[in-house]
């Protein structure tokens, strides 16, 4: 339950307390707490792309269904979808991060 939240607030995977981001798209280079270090090694975060392509897969399919069933072109449909990744793309970043930080930290400890 601890790590659910602490992946729901973005918080690092090792004390599940100290914040991971510093800006909008930017992580920080160690926790401030445990001093967990956030980027292990160059291309670190090529992991999370796994994360990334699932949750922009869950996030456009409902939508896209719809349209499909309501007999939206094509084109509509690109662009709906495009435009929904776009708005969406803060929020699939940070979580496809957090979660790869916190998949790595169960299956690779530091
Ligand atoms: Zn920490």
């Amino acid at each position: 339950m601890r790590r659910l939240l602490a992946i729901l607030f973005q918080r690092c995977p090792r004390c599940l307390k100290g914040k991971l981001f510093r800006g909008l798209f930017r992580v920080n280079r160690e926790c401030a707490v445990c001093e967990l270090e956030l980027q292990r090694e160059p291309g670190y975060y090529l992991g999370a792309m796994y994360f990334s392509y699932g949750f922009g897969v869950v996030a456009v399919a409902p939508v896209t269904w719809l349209l499909i069933e309501n007999d939206a072109t094509l084109f509509t449909i690109a662009w709906v979808t495009a435009a929904e990744l776009v708005l969406l793309s803060p929020l699939l970043f940070r979580y496809a991060r957090v979660l790869w930080l916190h998949f790595d930290q169960l299956f690779r400890p530091q």
